[in-house]
């Protein structure tokens, strides 16, 4: 929020700032979606639809999830609930599942918002970090090692925010294999599965890659926000069983009831025209691959003495700058403050995540911008050094 206030401030002097903050696609929703929500808006399709969603957008999502599905899932529309985005999906499982006394181990770095759900629901989030050459990527060890009687859930997001890294099958098959042994509800982010790097395109693994048998006590959170580019309609949605599936809509009816509707309608249609969509979505991952090449080869040849995860998917570069820490930078926070004073470049930093070594740069804005961006940083380096 500081580096966003100051880059605020600075813009509105008349700096020209680059902001690669942003954590979301800088593309426009796809004109089809909008017009479907504006079609059903002419429709009256503006009332109250059940808290959980519309039936027929349960629906959809629960057949659009099966259409890629491994061997032995099963559900419908009575396993889904859909919410104002991802973040109250997110927000309802953690109320719903964990109270005083127990322990949410959320893997770290982690998206800023997991930590303070957990504690909101008065529950304890433990920090659990994989080894920094897997991407930070959890181990059977790693989760051991936190592992107590009080332990009742795990957070995982594949593919990160912040890092981009993923999960492959095998490692995404052992954590749900470790969760299911020791009874701990597994919550899988996969708001970015959509949004992966691998050369044979397709989606990154998912719980429902897995087996079904591999899975135990599980919620699965996705939505459009990131894959439509919609992250201003409030649509995501969770997945699990048909008896927590109740619970989360009873305490959904409670506080916001039904997501907007006009915004269900465009997600119908986002989840239902297949043909529309994987085109859309093909487009904007090309765009996401093409910059994510850019800035991995052009902070490796100007920025040399920085490291980073190799991202394999969202749209982030999670960049170590401890490098660069002495008397004047002490942290994430003074790096990120200091660049943008001295170049223009808004970063976010990486204590927002869990990590102080490190700033998140977003690459959901224009090449030019990245390419301007990172030659900023390696300028700024070149004059410091003289
Ligand atoms: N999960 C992760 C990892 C995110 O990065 C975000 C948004 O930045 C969300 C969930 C929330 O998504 P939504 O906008 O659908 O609430």
């Amino acid at each position: 929020m500081a580096v966003s206030a100051l880059a605020k401030k600075l813009a509105a002097e008349g700096r020209d700032i680059i902001d690669l903050s942003a954590g979301e696609p800088d593309f426009d929703t796809p004109g089809w979606i909008s017009e479907a929500a504006i079609a059903g808006i002419h429709a009256g399709r503006t009332r109250y639809t059940p808290a959980s969603g519309l039936p027929e957008l349960r629906k959809a999502v629960a057949r659009s999830l099966l259409l890629r599905a491994a061997n032995g899932w099963e559900f419908t529309g009575e396993n889904v609930v859909v919410s104002a985005g991802a973040k109250q999906a997110l927000f309802n499982a953690c109320f719903a599942l964990f109270g005083p006394g127990d322990d949410v181990l959320v893997a770290s770095p982690y998206w800023t918002s997991y930590p303070e759900m957990v504690t909101l629901a008065r529950a304890e989030p433990v920090f659990v970090t994989g080894p920094e050459e897997r991407g930070f990527n959890l181990t059977l060890d790693d989760l051991e090692r936190v592992r107590t009687p009080a332990t009742r859930g795990l957070i995982l997001c594949s593919p990160s925010n912040p890092s981009g890294a993923v999960y492959s099958l095998k490692e995404l098959r052992d954590v749900a294999r470790w969760a299911k042994k020791h009874d701990v509800w597994l919550i899988s982010d996969e708001i970015y599965r959509w949004i992966y790097f691998s050369r044979d395109g397709g989606t990154a693994p998912s719980l429902l890659d897995l087996d079904r048998s591999d899975v135990g006590p599980f919620v699965l959170v996705d939505g459009v926000s990131k894959t439509f580019a919609m992250t201003g309609w409030r649509i995501g949605y969770s997945v699990c069983n048909a008896e927590l599936a109740e619970k989360i809509g009873a305490l959904q009816s409670q506080t916001t009831s039904n997501a907007a509707t006009p915004s269900q309608m465009g997600a119908l249609a986002a989840l239902t025209d297949t043909e529309r969509a994987e085109g859309a979505i093909g487009e904007m991952v090309a765009a996401f691959r093409r910059r994510k090449e850019l800035v991995v080869r052009r902070v490796g040849e100007l920025l040399p003495h920085l490291s980073f995860v190799e991202p394999q998917g969202a749209f982030y570069l999670f960049l170590k700058v401890e490098a660069e820490y002495g008397d004047a930078i002490r942290n994430s926070q003074d790096w990120c403050a200091r660049v943008l004073e001295e170049t223009g470049v808004a970063c976010v930093p990486g204590s927002a995540f869990g990590d102080d070594r490190f700033v998140r740069i977003s690459f959901a804005t224009s090449d030019e911008k990245l390419e301007e961006a990172i030659r900023r940083l390696a300028g700024r380096r070149t004059a410091r050094s003289r």
